[in-house]
């Protein structure tokens, strides 16, 4: 791996750093409180090639790789992370269209998300499958050359503002002896397709997550990804999503360690600043140790998804890493704000609410150790 940015890598780093800095961070605040999803802010992302980073551009992308992408997330993240898990499922779904779209579904679906004209949802969970992915109870009977669909997703992010949805469901029978699923690619005003209410969130209140029905929704046998494939579909895309979200989790905890060594340079306690207590300095060694090992692994699973080569495990191992530790670096940053970091009117309050989900969405940590278990044991 070199360890040197490219300069295609370091012009992406900077320019989202100023759309972080110059349109994010100043809004970023209030969006928490309103709940609002800053559909005007996406479309500008999109704009600038934020929607598509990866995606080669004769799809609608912007041609980079998967480390300028990364870097990308992160510094978006640090604005906040709301805009960070809006773009990194867009890029899911992109991802999962790139491998096993026809050309027909890339220049239809792929082109405007990778683009930033439309956006993306990525539908597997359900009310009683999330760790348990396999247990779906979506159906898709083939109907002519229609699939119909019908059930309910639970926990989709981008939900309400999506044009195109990846769908999960059961195709195989009842009785058949092995349980087939299938993915197929859903547009929004497709009839049957019911957008429930966005979820009033802990964190991250700012993207947007709705529960999805489908009631006889009929979807063209080109529509489907992959045949029966489906649940290889959905996890390969996971593999891809991962590593946006470790990304994330690294943008996040940028701006907690930043929020931390702010306050611990102004705040006073025993006459001198925090920063010149020990107790202090050793939990920044500690949170800037544990964000530097976390970029590493995550710009590390991305250098290996760019060469190629299988990067299953690296990914889980980014995403679980640096989730665990975005949950102690949010922490110990809050606990440095000591009673200020309780209310409010300190940001590190909401990076603390925003960062609880990242060890739960995508895999939950418990999740990611068994697909790095599986990888390692032969
Ligand atoms: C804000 C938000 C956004 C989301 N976005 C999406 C989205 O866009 N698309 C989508 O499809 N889903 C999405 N999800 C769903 C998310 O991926 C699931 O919530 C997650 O996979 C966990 O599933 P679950 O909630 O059903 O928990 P469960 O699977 O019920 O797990 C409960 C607990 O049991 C543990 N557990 C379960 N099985 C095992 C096991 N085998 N070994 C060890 N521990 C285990 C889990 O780790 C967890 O701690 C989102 C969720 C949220 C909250």
């Amino acid at each position: 791996m070199n360890f040197a940015l490219t300069e295609d890598q370091k012009m992406v780093q900077d320019m989202a750093r100023d759309f972080a800095k110059s349109k994010i961070e100043p809004v970023a605040m209030a969006l928490d409180e309103s709940h609002e999803f800053p559909e005007k802010l996406i479309k500008e992302m999109g704009e600038l090639g934020l929607m598509g980073v990866n995606i080669p551009e004769e799809y609608g992308g912007a041609g980079f790789d998967t480390v300028s992408y990364s870097l990308a997330v992160m510094e978006i993240a640090k604005g906040c992370s709301s805009f960070a898990v809006t773009m990194s499922v867009n890029h899911l779904v992109c991802e999962i269209i790139r491998l096993y779209g026809s050309e027909e579904n890339k220049q239809k679906y792929l082109v405007p998300l990778a683009s930033g004209e439309a956006l993306g949802a990525f539908c597997l969970t359900e009310p009683q499958a999330g760790s348990d992915a396999q247990n779906q109870k979506t159906t898709a009977k083939l109907s002519g050359d229609d699939y119909i669909l019908n059930g309910k997703k639970a926990y989709i992010t981008n939900g309400t503002y999506s044009n195109v949805f990846i769908v999960t469901a059961v195709t195989s029978d009842k009785d058949a002896p092995k349980k087939e699923i299938s993915a197929f690619l859903v547009e929004k005003d497709a009839e049957g397709l019911i957008l429930g209410k966005p979820e009033h969130k802990m964190g991250q209140c700012a993207s947007n997550t709705i529960e999805v029905t489908l009631e006889n929704v009929r979807v063209p046998v080109a529509n489907m990804l992959a045949g029966t494939n489906g649940f290889k579909v959905m996890m390969n895309g996971l593999n891809s999503g991962r590593i946006g979200i470790a990304s994330l989790c690294c943008g996040l905890s940028m701006a907690a360690l930043d929020e931390a060594l702010a306050y611990a340079a102004e705040r006073k306690a025993f006459g001198k600043p925090l920063n010149r207590l020990p107790v202090i300095q050793d939990k920044i060694a500690e949170m800037g140790t544990l964000l530097e090992a976390s970029k590493l692994m995550t710009l590390n699973a991305a250098f290996v998804k760019d060469s190629g080569s299988n990067y299953a495990k690296t990914a889980s191992m980014a995403k679980y890493f640096a989730a665990e530790n975005c949950l102690k670096i949010v922490d110990e940053a809050l606990q440095i704000h000591g009673g200020n970091g309780y209310v409010r009117e300190y940001k590190i309050e909401k990076l603390y609410r925003d960062a609880r989900i990242t060890s739960i969405y995508e895999g939950t940590s418990e999740i990611q150790k068994v697909v790095i278990a599986r990888q390692m044991i032969r």
